[in-house]
């Protein structure tokens, strides 16, 4: 079995001009993907390192221009991501694990594929670097990966933000921290799946959320309601009170559990405070 430990950088929407918009069906397009591959005695026995040709955000957001180095014309002339994707799916062979620094760029992966229809790819077996490492230091704040590399010792020899160098410090932890006894090898597609049906059960829960004073604890009628992907806020009046009420709830994950959390608070309007 070998481990793939892998990093991305991304390109977003940007509004270069009036009009333009963001797809709500991929936030983040892949730019460039980096991998170092390890075989079970974690010995390095291959690299990728590839540039992305972006076809939904053509122009490079100058913030992630200033942040990766990849300018417009160096993405353009890179590859496409389907042919990319497919030259990474080969390079990365059978049975091997996934890991990464963090979660986002998994979820990156999977959206860019699920995007551009690409299902040859297995999310089966995953491992978060990140997690390790903080199990390894004992840290209950996620640490960067930068601080992650100081803290361990690790030659700065390249910069940060760039795909391949992330995978190489990344990779360069991972030899340092993990414990094979551990169990830190999920089937993050699992996961993940059972963690969006949790979400859309309570989100379907969170819209329906009653509003109460927190002065009397009386129920209140919704004036006004905004409903988001994980959040909900509503607006109401407690006549008895006399007071506005703001409701927000959310959906959030306590150490890998869903859950909904609710407040009403007292807010001040310029009227209420003659
Ligand atoms: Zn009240």
């Amino acid at each position: 079995m070998n481990y793939i430990v892998f990093d991305l950088e991304f390109n977003m929407f940007f509004k270069f001009k009036e009009g333009e918009n963001a797809n709500p069906a991929l936030k983040s397009e892949i730019i460039q993907i980096g991998a170092v591959k390890l075989n079970e005695k974690l010995e390095t026995i291959g690299k990728f390192d590839s540039i992305i040709k972006p076809l939904i955000y053509k122009r490079i957001n100058p913030y992630v221009k200033k942040k990766t180095m990849i300018n417009t014309r160096q993405a353009s002339q890179g590859t496409p991501f389907v042919q990319a994707i497919q030259n990474f799916s080969s390079w990365i062979g059978e049975d091997s694990v996934l890991c990464s620094w963090g979660h986002d760029d998994i979820l990156g992966l999977r959206d860019n594929c699920l995007f551009f229809d690409f299902n040859q790819l297995s999310f089966d077996k995953f491992i978060n670097i990140q997690q390790v490492y903080m199990k390894y230091e004992g840290l209950a704040k996620q640490p960067s990966l930068e601080s992650a590399v100081e803290g361990l010792g690790i030659e700065k020899t390249t910069p940060f933000h760039d795909a391949f160098s992330d995978a190489f410090y990344t990779s360069e932890i991972f030899i340092k921290v993990f414990n094979f006894s551990s169990g830190a090898i999920i089937n993050w597609q699992k996961v993940q799946i059972d963690n969006e049906i949790k979400i859309r059960e309570l989100k379907s829960v969170l819209d329906q959320v009653t509003i109460v004073c927190p002065q009397c604890s009386k129920l209140i009628d919704k004036d006004k309601e905004v409903s988001k992907t994980k959040k909900y806020f509503a607006f109401g009046y407690c006549a008895v009170c006399r007071l506005h009420i703001r409701h927000v709830s959310r959906i959030v994950n306590n150490s890998g559990e869903y859950n909904i959390i609710s407040n009403n608070s007292i807010y001040n309007t310029e009227e209420e405070t003659e």
